[in-house]
């Protein structure tokens, strides 16, 4: 190489590329020869994503306890260079790519936690391409999406006037009740999310409805007894048999879709005795907070008469016999919905247009219900590839020819959102 050109070369490397704040769309972006390169290094460092997937996925993150991979995924931050990286009050685990300035923040996150207690194995299965192991679609996947985009674009000299926040958040799953992103938003970046993405699961859709979910357990306690001796009194398994039996014959309407399950029931020692406890988890779920309000109100009614009713069916029984019931929350999560003109969905629809497909949008419970809940905009999007089975022990994860469009999408999103005002 002359010098000439060496110089001309290092001029150019010292020369950063800025996303102006001129609005340019998805496809434009994607044109532009700086955005193209980053999309390319995407698809050519396609294996190192999938092994990020596989080695996150191995290390446990059952519910309230994603510290062992949290630890893992500050250090993948710390090494790709991002600013302030940091581990929030619940476990967040946040980095940062600083905007130049005057453009709106964007976060783009991807949940630590699964379903699986302590105990279970995770270790991944690779056979001929198809990755089976607990969480390596939901949401072993988001979290590779979320890192490979921040190493692409680390590698990159393209800047954006917008800050764009790396999450790795903790409690998405059912226990956890979305706290981390609820702590993103009420305390950690409170007013500070402009636009928020999670990357959650596979596939190629977009999340842009929230179905909201009211989720109780349900105890029903009596004094229990000798299953013929103390015969007579009331029996809480009883009581619990009554409850679902009246659940499971309410009607919720089809449009919008609002569902009702019990999920666990549980209680007694022996099959001699009258239990003292017998308990169910009910899950309500509804696309409008309506719809939800109103069969929360008609599945209380029915617990109410059941514990009536089986009291009733012993009348004889002393008043210290009755049963009682109690209601507690396991969690409540707003329901909500943005048009689907809201710039969020447009910009995520046209991304994933000038990549070659046109997304299904969809209703679903993720994060984005924090934001969609607040009336803030917020999207959940899937992370490419195929697979199914989650929450599941099969749970299965299918990179296929272009798994790494996922990252793509991402990619272009997060830079058409903060790149543009
Ligand atoms: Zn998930």
């Amino acid at each position: 190489m002359s010098n000439l050109l060496r110089h001309s070369a290092v001029l150019l490397l010292g020369v950063a590329a800025f996303l102006t704040a001129g609005a340019q769309t998805p496809a434009q972006l994607a044109a532009r020869s700086d955005v193209r390169s980053i999309l390319d290094t995407l698809k050519s460092d396609n294996a190192w994503t999938l092994q990020q997937q596989v080695a996150l996925c191995e290390i446990p993150a059952p519910p309230f306890k994603e510290t062992a991979r949290g630890v893992a995924y500050k250090a993948a931050f710390e090494k790709l260079g991002l600013t302030n990286v940091r581990v929030d009050a619940v476990g967040n685990v946040i980095g940062e790519r600083r905007g130049t300035g005057g453009g709106p923040t964007v976060v783009l996150a991807g949940h630590l936690d699964t379903v699986f207690p302590e105990g279970t194995d995770v270790r991944v299965k690779n056979e001929n391409g198809r990755l089976t192991g607990r969480g390596i679609g939901d949401d072993c996947r988001g979290l590779a999406v979320v890192l490979t985009t921040a190493r692409a674009l680390q590698a990159s000299k393209v800047q954006t006037p917008g800050t764009i926040i790396f999450v790795g958040n903790v409690g998405e799953e059912g226990p956890g009740n979305l706290r981390g992103t609820r702590h993103l938003f009420d305390k950690e970046l409170a007013g500070k999310i402009d636009y928020f993405i999670s990357v959650d699961g596979v596939g190629d859709g977009l999340t842009s409805r929230a179905v909201g979910s009211h989720r109780y357990r349900v105890t029903y306690k009596g004094r229990g007894g000798h299953s013929y001796g103390a015969f007579g009194i009331p029996n809480p398994a009883h009581a619990l048999g009554r409850a679902i039996a009246t659940i499971a014959d309410l009607q919720v309407p089809v449009t919008p879709k609002t569902t009702f399950s019990v999920g666990i029931v549980r209680g007694g020692t022996s099959v001699n005795s009258i239990p003292f406890e017998a308990s169910m988890d009910v899950d309500m779920r509804s696309e409008s907070a309506a719809s939800l309000t109103a069969l929360d109100a008609q599945v209380q009614r029915a617990l109410r008469n059941a514990l009536a009713a089986e009291n009733a069916r012993w009348p004889k029984a002393k008043a210290t016999d009755h049963l009682t019931m109690g209601v507690d929350t396991v969690g409540i999560r707003p329901a909500g919905s943005q048009p689907d003109t809201a710039r969020i969905v447009r910009v995520a629809r046209d991304a994933a247009r000038a990549l070659g497909w046109t997304p299904e949008l969809s209703a679903s419970s993720t994060d984005a219900n924090v934001p969609i809940g607040m009336g803030l905009p917020g999207i959940t999007i899937d992370g490419g590839g195929r697979g199914d089975g989650a929450h599941g022990l099969d749970e299965w994860y299918e990179d296929g020819p272009k798994g790494w469009l996922g990252p793509q999408w991402a990619t272009l999103l997060v830079l058409s959102l903060a790149g543009t005002k």
